[in-house]
């Protein structure tokens, strides 16, 4: 069995070194008789994993002390609901950037409990950019502000952090959290799913700040009230346990890496070599302005949608895999998530080459 060159978009990529220490564990975990997936979440063993693994995320991201750390399921979804749940505290209007089709999930669940002000969107430019700041029309009523810092389907990302003043921000940052430093004290609210940088599908990262608790709109389930998680230290109810141990494996992998400044640094040698080959080849083309280029998925198009299926089938057998791009976009997509390697990127790159030669 050999591994692929894995671009999938998620569930992404984990690094080789986390699955194999997985696999090393999985029949006894240290010794414990049991795997990580059979022991109790009250229990000592796990509880030290639940507490590393917290330990380990709060050093790799600097998250300063009045912020609590939630391990909860769903995956980012949920807190599409849970945070005007937990964030609207009495206001009745919230602020939403529109820039791709995980923004517009967001607002299509945040209108659900209040009216949602578009501060700006991009879907006139087919989402393809971030509207310059002097469009942006903030509501200093809003309860807060959310942003999706990367489209994963289209990719494009923010370029900065909105400056939104005194109004709280949140970030759903599911596809670009730990790719690269990220001052954690500028945010009410952070969260992601886990499944493209992170670790296994069905685990949401919550990082919020504690004074912004406590005050959730009537019928708030305790699953969804971040207060009652914090209280439980995430185990209101059974944790995915399993999820949340990887996620603590691939922690440590990212410290080994040299934590987050080495791994933006990776990510960015990744990207701009892509990108870089995209913009010579003549032949492929990417629809995003050029500041706003996402470093973890990377969109592009063959200059005949004829092509993508023989595109794909090379790809195959050059042990690409998951190239394909998100319908609503078309084409391909690379996603160079942490886990993928710069050689994965410098495969894709010469096949890409090879293919536009030969079809030029
Ligand atoms: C994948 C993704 C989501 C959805 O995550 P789920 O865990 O499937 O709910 C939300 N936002 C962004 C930016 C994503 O990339």
């Amino acid at each position: 069995m050999s591994r692929v060159f894995n671009f999938s978009a998620g569930p992404g990529a984990l690094p080789e070194a986390v699955l194999k220490q997985a696999q090393a564990d999985l029949m006894d975990w240290q010794g414990s008789g049991v795997s990580v997936m059979e022991m109790s979440h009250r229990g000592k063993a796990f509880m030290s994993i639940a507490a590393e693994a917290e330990a380990d995320l709060r050093e790799l991201m600097v998250i300063p002390d009045n912020y609590k750390v939630l391990f909860l399921q769903g995956g980012a979804t949920t807190q599409f609901a849970a945070i005007p749940m937990n964030l609207l505290r009495g206001k009745k209007q919230a602020d939403y950037f529109n820039t791709g089709q995980w923004s517009k999930k967001a607002i299509k669940e945040a209108k659900q409990y209040c009216d949602v002000n578009i501060v700006a969107c991009s879907e006139a430019d087919n989402f393809s950019t971030i509207p310059p700041v002097s469009e942006w029309k903030l509501n200093p009523d809003a309860a807060y502000v959310h942003y999706t810092a990367n489209e994963t389907i289209g990719g494009v990302e923010f370029d900065h952090i909105p400056d939104t003043g005194d109004v709280p921000l949140v970030v759903d940052l599911s596809s670009t959290i730990l790719s690269r430093p990220i001052d954690v004290s500028k945010f009410a609210l952070i969260y992601g799913g886990a499944q493209k940088n992170i670790g296994p599908a069905g685990l949401a990262i919550v990082i919020v700040r504690e004074d912004l608790l406590g005050d959730v709109i009537d019928g708030t389930p305790g699953m969804l009230n971040y207060q009652v998680q914090a209280d439980s230290d995430s185990m209101f109810n059974t944790p995915p346990t399993f999820s949340w141990y990887m996620a603590g494996l691939v922690f440590k992998w990212v410290k080994a890496q040299g934590g987050l400044a080495a791994m933006a640094e990776i990510n960015q040698r990744k990207a701009a070599k892509l990108y870089a080959a995209i913009e010579a080849s003549g032949f492929y083309k990417n629809p995003v302005a050029l500041a706003y280029r996402s470093w973890m998925n990377v969109p592009f198009t063959l200059p005949s949608e004829d092509l993508d299926k023989a595109f794909l089938a090379g790809a195959a057998e050059a042990k690409l895999d998951s190239l394909k791009g998100h319908r609503s976009v078309g084409g391909m997509r690379a996603s160079i998530y942490n886990a993928v390697p710069e050689s994965a990127v410098d495969a894709l790159i010469s096949y890409m080459n090879q293919f536009a030669q030969a079809n030029k």
